[in-house]
């Protein structure tokens, strides 16, 4: 049996009249359609042989025993959004399904080859993304927050798992899991328009952006619309206005994919008769290189607090949320990049804007990459979600040349 791509495409149909409906896709975890989807998933790996285990905290592995027992991980998610795409997370889990089964036929691997599904990377119902990664990653360190948490209907996150077998107290122990892995490979969706603008089916991931999230209030006078001159005013949004534009500049110059967005600003006391007194202001700064990602953050402060100072006001920050860049592995980067330029003539490097469970692997110390394939129109978490047939079918041969390159660079 060689590879064969266009099945890949054609089980993900499958899935997705299995799993979807008029909407899209409705593999929500912890729900009875995710169920349905792993045990499908179960039925298409019977045949390789690999052995199914589901650890302490859900994920779904796959185990291929190689000559070693360090491993190669392929790694995926199969659940979505409601509403989602077909083939956001799912992609991989195939892809690397198809990748077992011409090594499972070639014979026994250098490298013991593991596929994990993990569990709740999405975080739709809960609202806790790449839960089962960051379990095995040894990240998962809000279980008293978690404990709380309940869904729209008001059930409780830890009796959501216990229906589907998984003790939210002993998620943790998934952590070994992780023991012995050599290196760890991600292909997904791109989810945004570089590589459609470049005409490039595909890309190799250099790293998941840090990010910076910080509260900006501008405080100055509420004062009477008809009333205040134009020169003795102290306008709050006038700090936050002014500050929306300077990011732009902020980003152009540090430069390297940095991105800055103000995805907010709450005006008090927000009708037409008043100057504005206060402005908070939620913004959102991201980069692949610490470094650069403090120059953005300092940049933003020193301007908020000259803006703040030339309209008389005062400004306060506070952080919101930050974590750090995690950059993927360099040797597994140069692989891909190979793999992708022997598949598809040309390659392009490029970082990841949103978190994926690759994150949470690479940060627990293991070598890791993933591939984009192009996501047309940039679209994802929407049925609207798509990527040609050709491409997809490219991404599972660039996964497979990786796969290939990996067993052989770290055995
Ligand atoms: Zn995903």
């Amino acid at each position: 049996m060689t590879l064969s791509p266009e099945r890949t495409v054609a089980e993900l149909r499958e899935l997705q009249e299995l799993t979807g409906d008029e909407n899209g896709s409705q593999r929500v975890a912890w729900t009875e359609t995710w169920e349905r989807a792993r045990r499908w998933l179960r039925e298409k790996v019977v045949s390789t042989g690999a052995e199914e285990e589901i650890d302490e905290a859900g994920n779904q592995w796959f185990t291929l025993p190689g000559a070693s027992e360090r491993a190669l991980l392929l790694g995926g998610h199969i659940d979505s959004v409601p509403n989602g795409g077909w083939l956001d997370g799912c992609l991989n889990v195939l892809a690397a399904v198809e990748v077992l089964r011409r090594i499972a036929e070639e014979g026994t691997p250098a490298l013991t080859v593991r596929l994990v599904d993990w569990a709740d990377e999405e975080g739709a119902r809960f609202g806790r993304s790449l839960f089962g990664s960051s379990a095995a990653a040894g990240s998962m360190s809000d279980q008293d927050e978690l404990r709380r948490r309940r869904d729209a209907d008001g059930i409780a996150l830890p009796d959501a798992l216990a229906e589907h077998g998984v003790d939210l107290d002993r998620a943790p122990e998934a952590r070994r899991r992780l023991d012995g892995a050599a290196a760890y490979l991600e292909l997904h969706i791109e989810q945004g328009p570089v590589l459609e603008s470049l005409g490039l089916p595909l890309g190799v991931v250099l790293g998941t952006f840090g990010v910076e999230r910080h509260q900006i209030t501008f405080r100055g006078q509420a004062a009477h619309a008809g009333s205040t001159p134009m020169d003795k005013r102290r306008d709050a949004l006038a700090g936050a206005a002014r500050l929306e534009l300077e990011i732009r500049d902020i980003a152009e110059r540090v430069g390297d994919g940095a991105v800055c967005t103000i995805g907010s600003v709450v005006t008090k006391p927000g009708i037409v008769t008043s100057v504005v007194e206060t402005a908070e202001c939620l913004l959102d700064q991201r980069h692949l290189d610490a470094g650069r990602l403090a120059e953005l953050l300092r940049g933003a402060e020193e301007a908020s607090r000259e803006f703040a100072r030339e309209e008389g006001l005062d400004v306060e920050w506070q952080r919101v949320w930050s974590i750090e860049p995690i950059p993927f592995d360099e040797r597994l980067i140069e692989l891909a990049d190979e793999s992708i330029r022997e598949v598809a003539g040309s390659s392009h490097r490029l970082p990841s804007g949103p978190l994926h469970d690759a994150a949470e692997v690479a940060r627990a110390g293991v070598p890791t990459v993933m591939l984009f394939v192009q996501s047309l129109r940039g679209l994802s978490h929407t049925k609207l979600e798509d990527t040609k047939e050709e491409h997809l079918e490219l991404s599972v041969r660039a996964l497979d040349l990786l796969t290939t390159k990996a067993l052989g660079a770290f055995t």
